[in-house]
This record gives structure tokens, sequence and C-alpha cells, in this order.
């Protein structure tokens, strides 16, 4: 079998993320000769001999250990599949992560780690403002299987963070702290290696306190929660990483032994992503570093412009942070770039933004994110509308906020849509 150390470098040189993303992982010589990864869309997989079946689910059900060199079989696609393996692999290289598993969607990604950790008596600390499915799972299904959660507000900073960890102590054994950062639509940083900190502080030797970061946002260009001291990252790969809007997909990355243990439950809730996911993600990964880079700097452009219309009253954007700011040192010591996702108030409130939402043309008028196309929403309204006018206000969501994805188009075609759109005010 050839070494997958030696696919990653040249003489001593070790080859980046983007060079590895066409080929790495996948021998064509073991599919007719394809230069790109085929579709193995097949539910099962044929052994060689009936010894040979044997021992794959030796492996596979963990009956023995497995020997040096020896990785797990095919058998059948709920366990594996050579286009999410391959996909795993390569996600592994942009977070220098041991390795990842991958699902058929984000929030398959957030439950399956949920439930591969947390237990009865346990408790979830987690920072608010949260995608809206997590915030659902952490708040109303994990409590009904005896999980208590706690949220903190990522504006109150570290010290909300560290009176966050008290209180959460004091519901139960703290277990995992869940950040989102940049928090959505209000662009807050969480400081991950704080949270790295304060878990370590909390661990016991019987019991590690778990940080698990939803990476979504930023990752894995902008952000490498793992080299920052976090256990797990957790991505919806439908947004950057999928990037053109057509794939529902997530997954979650960490130490060799927990995405084991990750995989274990995914066997079992039925929860992997199917062939055609992972190879439209391959398909992905090729670009993404492209996309990502030509999204940043649109976004970039937008919000300087938007800084200066008359008809907008703020900008959310981490590339304002100024020094003084308490987010501006957790942006430097982080973040490589600023992302792609700008929110903003318009002078008014929701009749206001929802005049300029309506007048978009080329912005689509749409809720996700991260894809090529550039796209618009009302966060207090739509995908933050399940949280309560006053507790959106104490998150910082006003009800004049627009939030923007930006995507790949002309800089100028944008703004041109943004100007008209804001004109009708
Ligand atoms: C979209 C999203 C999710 C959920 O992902 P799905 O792929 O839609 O299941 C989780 N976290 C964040 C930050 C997201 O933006």
């Amino acid at each position: 079998m050839k070494d997958r150390y030696d696919e990653r470098r040249i003489g001593d040189r070790e080859l980046a993320p983007e060079s590895l993303m066409m080929s790495y992982g996948y021998r064509p010589s073991l599919s007719e000769g394809a230069l790109k990864c085929p579709i193995f869309q097949t539910s099962t997989f044929v052994f060689n001999s009936a010894e040979e079946g044997k021992a794959f689910f030796e492996v596979a059900y963990g009956l023995r250990e497995q020997e040096a060199g020896e990785s797990l079989g095919l058998i059948y696609s709920r366990l594996n599949n050579p286009d999410l393996e391959i996909l795993e692999d390569r996600l592994t290289l942009w977070d220098r992560a041991e390795a990842a598993a991958v699902f058929e969607s984000g929030m398959a990604a957030i439950a399956t780690t949920a439930f591969t950790f947390l237990r009865p008596g346990d408790v979830l600390l987690f920072s608010e403002p949260i995608y809206g499915g997590t915030q659902y799972l952490f708040r109303e299904i994990l409590p009904q299987f005896g999980i208590r959660t706690h949220a903190y507000r990522a504006g109150d900073g570290t010290a909300g963070m560290l009176q966050g960890v008290e209180e959460a102590k004091a519901l139960g054994h703290l277990r995992m702290i869940h950040l989102e950062t940049p928090a959505n639509p209000t662009n807050h940083l969480v400081d991950i290696e704080a949270a790295v900190r304060l878990a370590r502080e909390a661990s016991t030797p019987e019991r590690k306190v778990l940080v698990a970061v939803d990476n979504t946002f930023m990752g894995p260009l902008f952000q490498q929660p793992i080299a920052l001291g976090a256990d797990l990252v957790l991505y919806s790969l439908t947004k950057y990483v999928g990037g053109h809007s057509d794939v529902i997909a997530g997954a979650c990355l960490g130490s060799a032994e927990r995405i084991q243990a990750v995989k274990g439950s995914r066997t079992f809730f039925g929860s992997m992503a199917g062939p055609w996911t992972g190879w439209l993600l391959m398909r992905s990964l090729e670009t993404l570093k492209l996309r990502m880079n030509a999204q940043a700097e649109n976004a970039g452009i937008l919000a300087d412009w938007l800084l200066e219309h008359p008809h907008v009253e703020r900008v959310y954007f981490p590339g304002h942070l100024r020094e003084g700011d308490p987010d501006y040192d957790i942006f430097q010591r982080q973040c490589s770039s600023a992302g792609a996702m700008v929110s903003f108030d318009v002078r008014g409130g929701e009749e206001e933004a929802f005049q300029v939402l309506n007048a978009l043309r080329l912005i689509k008028l749409a809720v996700s994110l991260g894809g090529t196309e550039s796209l618009a929403q009302h966060p207090g309204t739509m995908t933050h509308s399940d949280i309560p006018p006053e507790d959106q206000r104490k998150m910082g969501i006003t009800a004049s906020m627009i939030r923007l994805s930006v995507g790949v188009e002309n800089p100028d075609d944008l703004k041109a849509d943004l100007n008209q759109a804001l004109s009708v005010l």
C-alpha cells in the first residue's frame, strides 16, 4: 500500500492542502485508472473470501485490535465508502486533524457528536447567539435525555464565558463547551484559547472537559481551532466547503480516538453522508481556497463601502475591529481573515430592512451562506425568529439588521445592487 505520508511531501517539502485537494488519498489503479475518484454508488462491497469478510468485521466491530498498517476494509456504505473515506482524509489536511467523520448534514454532525460524548447528568455550556438548529437541539432535545445545557452571551466576552462555566458547574458535571465563532449574525468573536484554558481548569484526571468549535463561518481556511487547543471541530459543509448551495452535509474532526467514537455512533444512528454527497464535496474542495479568498476580498470591499453609506447605521464585520476593542485581540490571535459574512443595520427598523431586501436584484433573498452567490436575509424574522425579540436585542440582533453572505460576483456589481436597494429608503 502506498504510504499516505509520501503523498503529502516532496523531499523535505510538506505540500499545502490546496495542492493535495485534487489527488490526496485516491489511487487511480484501484479504479480502472480513472483520474477522478468515481462515485461509488453502491450499498455493499464484495469480499474476496469468507476469511477476509470475517477479518473486516473483527476490525469494524472492535472484536480485536487492528494490526499495524491494517485499515478498515470496505463492508457496507453505512459503515464506510471510498467517497467518504477519501473526503475525510482530505478534510483533515486543512485543520491538521488526525481524523474526520462526514455526515449528511451539519445538524447530523452536531447531534451525533453531542450524543457520543454527553450522558445524563452532564452539562453542556454554549455561546449565544448560535445556529438555530443547534440552539433547538441544545435547549429542547438534550434536556429530554437528562443532559443539562446552559448558555452565555458571546457579546459578554471572556468574563461572560468564565461566569458561564461557574454557572454550568453548579448544574452538574461540566463535560463540553460548544462555541460558535464568529457568532451569527452579530460577528462577535469567542476566544477559543480562553475556552481551552477554562476547560482544562475544570477537567479532572478522569473527566476531561471537551471544547467543540463550530467552525462553519471561518473554517477551514481562516480559523483552525485544533491548533488553538480545541478537541472537536464541527462543520456544516453545506456552507463554504460545499460552496455552491447544492448539497447539505456536515463533519466532525478531532483526534483519531474521539473520531472513532463519533463514527461508532454514526454507524448506529445512520447519519453518515452518501457517496454522491461525498463526491460533490470532493469536487468543491478543489476550489475551496480560491472561492473563500475571493469571497473574503469582496466582503471587505462591501463592508468598507457600507460603512460610508448614508442609509446604513452600523456595520458588523471583524475586519473593522480596531485596537482597544475587546474582540480585536481575539481576531489577531485566532483568524487569518475577516471572512465573508457582513451584517449591517439600515437606518430605521424592520420595515426599512424589508424594503431594502425586497429591492435587491443580483443578491438573492435566502437563508444559508457560503455559496458562490451572494445572499441576504433578515435574522430577526428569519434565521433567528424563534428567539424572542427581547432576547434578540440582548444578543445584539436588531430589527433593522440585514445579514449578507458575500459571493464571488464582481464587487462593483454587488455595490450597484446594494446601492439601488438602499436608495429606496
Ligand atoms: C447551517 C449551519 C449549521 C447546520 O448545518 P446543516 O448542514 O444545515 O445541517 C450548523 N452550524 C452553523 C454555524 C451553520 O451555519
